[in-house]
């Protein structure tokens, strides 16, 4: 790899080729349209649950993306399922039917 001047710190970088792929993909099988989200983080912004809890659904999906699933099934608890964030992600994500998806998953792990 070329010297650039700089170089990302290994405790920082992430390989997504190894880190829970299958998870993810399972997931996007499951709910096709999160494989348009880009991260931008409307949902977040929106979540009525954000407003009264540290609850942040771009975080969940993310650590959920990334196969790091320490502590997720108790915060996706928090949402409410009330739909906010799908009407304003501007990617079409059905994050309701994700959440869902996600708590099922995460349950499915348990057994
Ligand atoms: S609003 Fe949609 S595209 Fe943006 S982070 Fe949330 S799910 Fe992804
Ligand atoms: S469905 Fe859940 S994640 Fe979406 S806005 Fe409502 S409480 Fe937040």
């Amino acid at each position: 790899m070329p010297e650039f001047g700089f170089s990302i710190k290994k405790p920082r970088s992430e390989n997504l080729d190894v880190t829970a792929k299958a998870k993810y993909e399972e997931l996007a099988r499951r709910v096709p349209s999160f494989k348009r989200c880009f991260q931008c983080g409307c949902c977040s912004a929106t979540c009525s649950a954000r407003q009264f809890t540290d609850y942040n659904i771009r975080r969940l999906h993310t650590m959920f993306r990334r196969g790091n699933t320490e502590g997720l099934a108790e915060e996706l608890r928090k949402c409410m399922l009330c739909g906010k964030c799908v009407l304003v992600c501007p990617r079409g994500v059905n994050l309701r039917q994700l959440i869902i998806n996600m708590r099922k998953m995460l349950e499915e792990e348990k057994k």
